[in-house]
């Protein structure tokens, strides 16, 4: 009894605090905030790229490229939105559609199919041959005269599930239609993807190519500043706050999702702790809480020999030494592989895993010359020591 009492004063308290969030949607990724700041240069270009098609005039195709959280998917869906709203008469139809959703587009029956039923169609999830599938979309599109404009966002992930013979398919899709026509908006966060594609292809779905910058530090301030004014009640971060906020997303490259999502994780640690104020410490644990499901989350998909790579690294530097040189971490892993009965891979093999794991942020790898005997790499850890619990906590079950 007298713990229930206690319960019901602690949830009376709860409500009668006035709580740190106004609105936690706008810290959410699906949230589309009223202005846009630092990308007037790419909103306008897409806008005169897309223009023509208010006039019933066919715009170039245009791919748009860069890292993740620059902006390229709420530009695109903004500038997409306002020639909606003016274009209420031109025969223009628009489909905007992320590649990234299961079920939706990993496969290129399902994107066309998709596709397909965004132009009114039915297509029956499964069972019919590809072909026909494009047929039913291109009848579809071609049923009138018509503009239609593609957003195929995160366009890579379905290239690296489906092959590539999509794009190839995509830049025919004119040369089928007799009434409509269709212009395709691209969009990958993947920098080297169009360097990778086919020459023709490139060219045909590239005619206009747009690069998206990381932000700096100062305009992640800034985009931060606008979305917490909305977030929280007054003066709920303290000084500092977001400028520390911004100067972590900015230290890999300028990653506006990864900023909001800071913001939101250190608002939700301060409520829980029912903080009034968010202060620069609760930034840290968020930093911390983010990276380690990111670590962990990267570390879990990588291939069994990978995993017992980075096992044997850390195996070796448990009892305090900082580095490792590779020769040690190739005869640690193929014990590691014995005890686990994986077949060892040759040093050569292991070498371009460890590079792997370098450019993942998981190790850090260095050349250093050992005089005479030639050049060799030490490596170390990046991950702080509370990853690195979690980290060989899960390859230990991962690994047998
Ligand atoms: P990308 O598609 O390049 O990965 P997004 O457009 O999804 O990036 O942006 C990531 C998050 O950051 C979204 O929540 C978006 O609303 C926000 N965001 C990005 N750029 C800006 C900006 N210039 N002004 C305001 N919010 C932004
Ligand atoms: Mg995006």
């Amino acid at each position: 009894m007298a713990e229930q009492a206690g319960l019901s004063g602690f949830f009376e308290k709860y409500l009668k605090k006035e709580p740190l969030f106004v609105s936690k949607k706008v810290l959410q990724v699906r949230y589309v905030p009223d202005t846009i700041l630092h990308r007037k240069k790419q909103i306008d270009m897409l806008a005169s790229i897309l223009a023509p098609s208010l006039r019933g005039d066919l715009p170039s195709n245009v791919f748009l490229y860069g890292k993740t959280g620059t902006g390229k998917t709420v530009v695109t869906k903004h500038v997409l939105s306002e020639i909606e709203k003016v274009g209420g008469k031109a025969n223009l139809k628009i489909v905007y559609l992320n590649c990234k959703l299961k079920k939706v587009a990993d496969t290129e029956y399902r994107l066309i199919a998709q596709l397909a039923r965004e132009m009114g169609a039915e297509v029956p999830a499964t069972g019919l041959p590809t072909d026909e599938v494009y047929n039913i979309f291109l009848k579809a599109v071609d049923d009138k005269e018509q503009l239609v404009i593609l957003a195929l966002d995160e366009i890579d992930r379905l290239v690296s599930k489906a092959g590539d013979e999509i794009l190839y398919n995509l830049t025919r899709f004119n040369s089928e239609l007799k009434n409509a026509q269709i212009s395709i908006v691209g969009i990958t966060n993947d920098v080297r993807f169009i360097e990778n594609i086919d020459s023709r292809v490139r060219s045909s779905l590239g005619e206009e190519e747009m690069v998206f910058p990381p932000y700096n530090a100062v305009e992640l301030k800034e985009i931060l500043e606008d979305r917490a004014k909305l977030a929280f009640k007054e003066s709920a971060c303290v000084d500092g706050v977001i400028a520390k906020c911004a100067a972590y997303a900015a230290r890999e490259h300028g990653d506006a999702r990864r900023a909001l999502d800071l913001l939101r994780v250190a608002g939700e640690l301060a409520e829980r702790e029912n903080s009034e104020t968010i202060t620069e410490q609760y930034i840290d644990s968020a930093e911390e809480k983010i990276e380690k499901s990111r670590i962990i989350e990267v570390v879990e998909k990588q291939p069994k020999q990978s995993q017992a790579v980075l096992f044997a690294i850390i195996a070796l530097l448990q009892d305090g030494e900082t580095k490792v040189e590779t020769g040690e971490v190739y005869g640690r892993y193929t014990e590691v592989c014995k005890t686990v009965g994986l077949a060892a891979l040759t040093q050569r093999r292991v070498s371009d895993l460890l590079a792997e794991l370098d450019m993942l942020g998981i190790i850090n790898a260095k050349v250093v010359s050992k005089g005479r005997y030639g050049r060799t790499k030490e490596i170390y850890l990046a991950l702080s020591q509370q990853i690195l619990e979690k980290t060989k906590e899960m390859l230990s079950k991962s690994l047998v």
